[in-house]
């Protein structure tokens, strides 16, 4: 008996762990069963939701819940995610809407909040409170919100410390809530060709933040492509920051480290990388690169620096203009301003209606030819505004 409650104050003390719908006491057994894990921070949070149907089979599935507080959806993954008020919608994605009697989907969100973040207690699948039959039922509920340790269970630790500078930025992720090898939740790992011997995976040995990173084993020769990615919304005005840190200089021949695929060009990528050992965008449809690969061209842009870790910010217009800088300085010959100028954008400009509009970002390596590289990534944002380093 001392051991099973040992392990039941185990469970208990995982922090943000939070179970509804377990228990009933009478009345129609919970139709759906609802695992909420949080981690949050000052003024955000993450939440990853496992949610089992306990009824009959369904072929689609909509999770929906209303906010105790002023919590505010900024983006989801593995669910279309919508936010009306204080009710939420969560959709299930056209790869997980069958769900066997018994059968789990899992997705997430982040979100900010002030005050106090309250767990919801109304959930309901398909419409049905999967709180069974109304008051009879217990609901077990239990938050923490500091790091907790026990001497029977590898506890779970909440992040206490926000992602740096990006609280409010639609995807804001320092990684350390990633308990699993390779990189989960929101981010998917692979790439659409040729993946070989590139490999991603959760990196707890260097971190910008925190403890932990994701790292990048990036292969040299083609068909060694590996990214890992989140889907972004590409509408409006993209602002992107990240921090990368790398083993070896930018090749002389074309690599790229990020590529969003741009839906208004063919499902194209835009990419940045390097070419002449220096940083460049590359536009996959028509080869263009910023700046042009001219000796003056590839003077305009910098070097990535090798050992250290790198912010990269930039930004992605609908008209076309991009802007980019490196540890807090705009590198001139990474910016497409929409007026033609010699060595830099004169050739970026010379496909006229590029107007990009991106729905993914997937960070890691892709090389043509020559350039192996080990590179980590951290503190990745992506928002509506400029997100500092
Ligand atoms: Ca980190």
């Amino acid at each position: 008996m001392r051991n099973l409650l040992a392990a039941v104050a185990a469970v208990v003390s995982i922090a943000g762990l939070v179970v509804i719908g377990g228990t009933s006491t009478a009345g129609a057994a919970p139709v759906c069963a609802v695992d909420y894990k949080l981690n949050q921070w000052a003024n955000g949070f993450t939440a990853n939701v496992t949610v089992t149907n306990q009824s009959a089979p369904v072929t689609s599935w909509k999770l929906t819940w209303t906010f105790p507080g002023n919590q505010s959806v900024t983006s989801g993954w593995s669910a279309d995610v919508k936010q009306s008020g204080a009710v939420v919608t969560a959709s299930n994605m056209p790869w997980n809407g069958t769900l066997g009697t018994g059968a789990s989907a899992q997705f997430g969100f982040q979100a900010t909040y002030s005050g106090t973040n309250a767990v919801p207690t109304d959930f309901a699948f398909n419409g049905v409170s999967c709180s069974g039959d109304g008051p009879t039922t217990t609901t077990t509920s239990t938050t923490t919100t500091t790091s907790t340790t026990t001497s029977t269970t590898t506890t779970t630790t909440t992040t206490d410390n926000p992602p740096v500078g990006c609280g409010s930025a639609a995807v804001c992720d320092d990684f350390e809530q990633q308990n699993g090898s390779t990189p989960s939740g929101r981010w998917t790992v692979g790439a659409a060709n040729c993946t070989g011997q590139g490999t991603v995976s959760v990196d707890s040995s260097v971190a910008h933040s925190g403890r932990k990173s994701v790292r990048v084993n990036g292969g040299s020769g083609y068909c060694n492509h590996i990214f890992f990615g989140t889907p972004v919304s590409g509408s409006s005005t993209l602002h992107g920051r990240f921090y990368v840190r790398h083993t070896t200089a930018l090749p002389a021949s074309h690599v790229t480290f990020m590529a969003m695929k741009d839906s208004a060009d063919g499902g194209r990528d835009l990419r940045m990388g390097g070419q002449n050992s220096a940083l460049q965008w590359n536009r996959e449809s028509d080869d263009a690169t910023l700046p042009e690969q001219s000796p003056a061209g590839v003077a305009k842009s910098k070097p990535l620096p090798t050992g250290q870790w790198n912010c990269v910010q930039f930004t992605v217009d609908p008209a076309g203009r991009l802007s980019t800088s490196l540890n807090g300085a705009v590198v001139e010959g990474l910016v497409a301003d929409g007026v033609a100028t010699p060595d830099v954008d004169r050739q970026w400009l010379a496909k006229t209606g590029w107007r990009p509009a991106v729905t993914d970002l997937r960070l890691g390596w892709e090389s043509y030819g020559d350039g192996a590289n080990t590179l980590w990534y951290d503190d990745v944002a992506i928002g509506s505004s400029p997100i500092a380093c």
